[in-house]
């Protein structure tokens, strides 16, 4: 059955992370988004958990659109070649909003403060009713787990609605991360995401 969502946006590290696991499961996800025929949508980089994610999803032949920032092309180093789009924008803002743009859902991947600044934009989006696109954290090695308790005592100290809880879901691993995006409710393309 073709899947409902055509193309999902993946935030995660530049760099690899100390436990071999991040790395696996990047190259799990690319592999799985290239089966599933969604088109990777990402930061454009070829460094760290970046680069497995985009090689691995190519190798499988999936469509992969990267953006990245002018700034950014000595640092991140793109990918030399294969990808299907390479989107060079202005600033880190035009990146993000340009990934919204071309996503129907996103997914966290371990990372560091660019992939937690990614993951809480797009749930900020989401919590102001600016789209309803799905989010997913994959929690590998633990990751998520310090994100999940500062969103918990945010609640407890009523900053954040109960409602907040269900902005994202919470994967453990791969498998169950793709198949909660094949169960996501389609997002409504009428919201308002020029308002960005
Ligand atoms: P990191 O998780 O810090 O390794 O960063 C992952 C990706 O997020 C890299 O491509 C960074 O360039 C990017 N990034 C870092 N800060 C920001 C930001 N403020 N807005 C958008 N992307 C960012």
């Amino acid at each position: 059955m073709p899947h409902p969502l055509r193309s999902v946006a993946v935030f995660c590290g530049s760099r690899f992370g100390a436990d071999p696991a991040h790395g696996v499961a990047a190259r799990a996800l690319g592999t799985g988004l290239a089966e599933q025929g969604l088109k990777l949508v990402y930061g454009g980089g070829g460094v760290g958990l970046m680069g497995e994610i985009a090689s691995a999803a190519l190798a499988a032949g999936g469509a992969v659109h990267g953006v990245i920032p002018d700034f950014l092309l000595r640092a991140e180093r793109p990918p030399p070649s294969g990808m299907t789009a390479l989107e060079v924008v202005p600033s880190m803002h035009a990146r993000k909003t340009r990934m919204f743009e071309l996503s129907d859902g996103f997914i966290a991947l371990s990372g560091g403060l660019g992939t937690l600044d990614e993951l809480v934009e797009i749930l900020t989006w989401r919590q102001l009713g600016l789209h309803d696109k799905p989010v997913v954290a994959l929690d590998i090695a633990g990751w998520a787990q310090p994100f999940l308790a500062l969103v918990e005592a945010m609640i407890g100290q009523g900053f954040v609605a109960e409602s907040g809880r269900r902005l994202f879901q919470l994967a453990p691993d791969v498998p169950e991360c793709l198949a909660l995006l094949r169960a996501a409710p389609l997002p409504d393309s009428a919201m308002p995401a020029a308002r960005l």
